[in-house]
């Protein structure tokens, strides 16, 4: 099978899919994402939307919508920071994108007061109200193909069962339709090497493109990634905070592969979308002002608080952690498109 069918299944089989069967998050799990590392994250992103919506005309009815939530921790700090905000959570319905079971009950327990709604898909959103969106390490757990430049031709990387029941790389000429996705970039300097395409992603992409044109809002992505399309083999399963090969046990590994934010930049724009960024992580929350979020959360903590609050904040923003190799995005479709998003320049 072709390595996004073989993604797909280890990911979201109903029975036996990685995400179906368990909350793989924190310290005793298999990977620890920015909002379950500091609240101080969600504050950022919750004070991010805050201004979008009142630079939008503080819609009396919106969907604020989060796609791959997780634990729901993000979206619990978003709502407690925009709390105050006369308007936003009277005007707010929660839409949740979620595919595992385990982690929409966890989603229940922490968004249930805010009533929820959840969909698995965004064609199930409601037509005519405005659209906030947001995904965390969400994009990178969608399917990706591998193709092979040889030198000469492409060729697709495929998953084979070997005859002692062991599972292997096997290869099959390339179809068309998805060379035809290798950004025109890197196909035109293509040496040897692997680069991946997601029709899954560029699909989603177009949805969230037409939302926001039909409905006008902002969509915030923040993922692992690169700002430039580039030949790269980005694909890796984690266990247990290590790398595994992606035949270790399959459904019991977490698979994720880079995105290509300029991919994203290219068809937001095709579509007519504004586009911000991307950016690093670590600059996105720095212009923010995470730094002084973090002093005044330190003013009257404990020593082992204000220890933690700097750790959390370093891993957040440095560059040799999670500042740099995280990027951030917003696409933005609205008749008055004079407002800048913040974060995205260090002066708004
Ligand atoms: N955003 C959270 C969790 C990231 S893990 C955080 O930052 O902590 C990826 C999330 O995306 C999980 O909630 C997973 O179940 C969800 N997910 C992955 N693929 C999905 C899909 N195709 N549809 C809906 N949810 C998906």
């Amino acid at each position: 099978m072709d390595l996004a069918e073989y993604m797909e299944l280890c990911l979201g089989h109903p029975e036996h899919g990685y995400y179906m069967t368990r909350d793989p998050l924190g310290a005793a799990g298999d990977f620890t994402t920015s909002p379950e590392i500091s609240q101080m994250f969600g504050e950022m992103v919750g004070m991010w939307l805050a201004d979008l919506w009142i630079k939008m005309g503080s819609p009396s009815e919106f969907a604020l919508v989060e796609c791959g939530p997780g634990r729901g921790t993000l979206m619990a700090d978003i709502m407690r920071t925009t709390k105050g905000l006369a308007g936003f959570h009277e005007g707010a319905k929660l839409y949740l994108m979620e595919m595992s079971p385990v982690l929409r009950c966890a989603q229940q327990e922490k968004l249930g007061i805010y009533d929820p709604v959840w969909i698995r898909a965004l064609s199930e959103l409601p037509a005519l109200v405005p659209v906030l969106l947001l995904g965390n390490e969400f994009l990178d757990a969608l399917p990706v193909h591998q193709l092979v430049h040889n030198g000469q031709d492409w060729v697709e990387r495929i998953i084979v069962l070997h005859d002692n029941a062991t599972l292997g790389w096997g290869q099959k000429k390339a179809d068309i339709s998805l060379v035809n996705l290798v950004p025109y970039s890197v196909r035109a300097n293509a040496g040897k090497g692997v680069s991946e395409v997601s029709p899954v992603i560029n699909q989603y992409i177009k949805s969230v493109n037409k939302l926001l044109v039909n409905q006008n809002g902002v969509a915030l992505f923040l993922d692992y990634g690169h700002l430039q399309s580039a030949m790269g083999e980005t694909l890796q399963a984690v266990k247990k905070h290590r790398y595994v090969t992606i035949f270790d046990t399959p459904g019991h590994s977490d698979l994720t592969a880079h995105v290509d934010f300029e991919n994203i930049e290219y068809l937001a724009a095709a579509d007519g979308v504004r586009v911000y960024g991307g950016i690093e992580q670590g600059q996105f929350l720095k212009n923010l002002g995470i730094e002084m979020r973090a002093a005044r959360l330190s003013d009257g903590a404990t020593q082992a608080q204000s220890t933690d609050i700097a750790t959390s904040l370093k891993r957040l923003i440095d560059t040799d952690q999670m500042g740099s190799l995280f990027k951030v995005m917003a696409l933005c479709y609205h008749p008055d498109a004079t407002f800048e998003p913040a974060g995205f320049d260090e002066n708004i």
